[in-house]
């Protein structure tokens, strides 16, 4: 198939040369270990807020045999505010298998660790072991959905498969640039939400949605699949001076996290005691969205005794027990 691609190639790595954006972890020396603590900690969360942590991340836990020798409660407590903390639990457990058994040489090997799907795998591999595996995520199928004008709906398994296909057969031998300049082409020229700056473009000669005028008609998607909205009560229960908290189940949201005591579909347990204050808050997850009330409540001693949560003091709360950003609303009370 005639695509184009091949010429586009060469001018992306000119243009990257340029206009590559300078990350924190892109200076300096890059080990498969540093690769994969940035990939992880970029799933799902903004670049700018990467940004701030890949360096103390880096500091505290610098190879993956530190990182395996940590707590887990250590390797949650420094990804905290992250959010997605699983990603923190997996990444712990890959660098208890790295510190074991080395970094895997093959893309096949890297997909096998915790926490690693097919996109993650494509950029470790493109960027750290220098093999020609794409990195094929939203930003990529934009980018190409707009430079074939293809009228596909990039949510469609199959698009992805071939833009694979595609790209794999164009792979140039700068493995790493190539992934990493897709990877700006998307953040910065052929942006989402909104007109792509066409004319910073290194593609704009070769783009049929360009050569159209119809950047904006790319991508299509199918019908949106919609969020699931779940209604939740939440406690801060105060006892002298220290405030329940609980840890979530080893399985679904939060996994295994600290967390104030929550009540899906908002169950709340009658007479606890004063209510100080209410606030609603909302927090997004990927699939699924909670909406919150939350109930600042006075608990009497001898209640409190009789609940089965850990009651700790705002000190032990902020230095001990990570508790996830989705809660930060109500953690204000806690200050
Ligand atoms: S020319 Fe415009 S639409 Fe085409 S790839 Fe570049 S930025 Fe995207």
């Amino acid at each position: 198939m005639e695509t184009g691609l091949k010429e586009a190639v060469p001018l992306l790595l000119g243009w990257y040369k340029d206009a590559r954006r300078d990350l924190p972890w892109r200076r300096g020396e890059r080990t498969p270990y540093s690769v994969l603590v940035s990939e992880l900690m970029l799933q799902q969360t903004r670049v700018e807020a990467v940004k701030e942590r890949y360096g103390r991340f880096l500091a505290r836990f610098p190879t993956a045999e530190a990182l395996a020798a940590a707590s887990v409660e250590e390797v949650l407590k420094e990804w905290e505010g992250l959010g997605y903390y699983s990603r923190a639990r997996s990444l712990h457990r890959a660098a208890k298998e790295i510190a074991a058994k080395g970094f895997p040489r093959t893309w096949e090997g890297v997909k096998a660790l915790p926490g690693v799907g097919e996109y993650t795998a494509g950029a470790i591999s493109s960027i750290a072991l220098g093999l020609p595996v794409p990195a094929v995520d939203g930003n990529v199928l934009r980018i190409l959905s707009r430079f074939f004008a293809d009228p596909s709906p990039v949510d469609d398994a199959e698009v992805l498969r071939r833009d694979r296909a595609l790209l794999k057969e164009v792979y140039p031998p700068q493995t790493g640039d190539f992934a990493e300049a897709l990877m700006d082409l998307g953040a910065t020229v052929c942006v989402p939400n909104g007109a792509p700056l066409c004319g910073a473009c290194p593609w704009a000669g070769l783009c049929e949605a360009h050569r159209r005028g119809e950047e904006g008609r790319y991508p299509v998607r199918s019908e949106k699949k919609k969020r699931k909205t779940v209604t939740a009560d939440v406690l801060v229960l105060v006892s002298n001076g220290k405030y329940a908290i609980e840890k979530r189940d080893e399985h679904g949201l939060l996994a295994g996290m600290y967390g104030f005591p929550f009540f899906e579909g908002g169950r709340v347990p009658e007479s606890l005691g004063a209510v100080r204050a209410v606030k609603s808050a909302r927090h997004i997850f990927t699939h699924i969205e909670w909406r919150m009330t939350g109930y600042l409540v006075d608990v009497p001693p001898e209640v409190a005794g009789a609940l089965r949560y850990i009651w700790a003091t705002p000190e032990e709360i902020r230095t001990r027990y990570a508790i996830p950003s989705a809660f930060k609303a109500f953690a204000e009370w806690v200050e």
